[in-house]
């Protein structure tokens, strides 16, 4: 089974590049933040509890999240592979990941990163928080909070990868199918 990672900065289009590869690879899709609203949404008690972090744009606490992805892996049987969009999102996630997956036999193929730039991405989730009513898209303050944690604690995620020679880049910025060509030339799927 395949283990793609979508990687790079909220707002990066990881979300929506990740649905359009899954539809057309028949890939599960594992967003992170789409399970926890789902866990919001049914007012579970996880789901209370990562509320108050995500409303502050802060990291939900990682032993909830390696749980919640580890409980994801052991239940995925026959597809041809996983797209994790938003996991992991600091070095311990990416450290436990690595040992999940080996538990399972699998590793990861490839680490995708999306580029974009910090301007772009204020931009695009100031336009999203109209469409979906995020809350934390919606106040520049919580935005701004968003990226410099991802700045501080994500962002060194890509040497990890890098070192295990195991990540792609690509430049975010363009129209959607445009960067869905990249990342499919990018990344050999057939
Ligand atoms: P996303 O939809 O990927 O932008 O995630 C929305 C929010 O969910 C993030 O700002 C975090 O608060 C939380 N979240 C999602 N994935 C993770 C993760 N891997 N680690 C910690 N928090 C996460």
């Amino acid at each position: 089974m395949k283990i793609l990672i979508f990687f790079g900065a909220p707002g990066a289009g990881k979300g929506t590049q990740a649905k359009k590869l899954s539809e057309k690879f028949n890939l599960r899709h594992v967003s992170t933040g789409d399970l926890l609203r789902l866990q919001i949404e049914r007012k579970t008690e996880l789901g209370l509890k990562a509320k108050l972090f995500m409303d502050k744009g802060d990291l939900v606490p990682d032993d909830v999240m390696i749980g919640m992805v580890k409980n994801t892996i052991n239940q995925t049987k026959d597809v041809k592979g996983i797209i994790l969009d938003g996991f992991p999102r600091t070095l311990h996630q990416a450290e436990e990941l690595d040992i999940v997956l080996a538990k399972n036999n699998h590793c990861i193929s490839n680490v995708l990163f999306i580029n974009v730039n910090k301007q772009e991405i204020i931009d695009r989730l100031q336009k999203r928080a109209e469409i979906e009513n995020r809350k934390d898209d919606s106040d520049i303050s919580i935005v701004e909070n968003r990226i410099s944690v991802y700045n501080q604690k994500t962002a060194p995620v890509v040497g990890y990868y890098e070192q295990q020679n195991k990540l792609k880049r690509i430049e975010g910025v363009g129209e959607i199918d445009d960067i869905f060509e990249r990342i499919q030339n990018t990344l050999c799927l057939i």
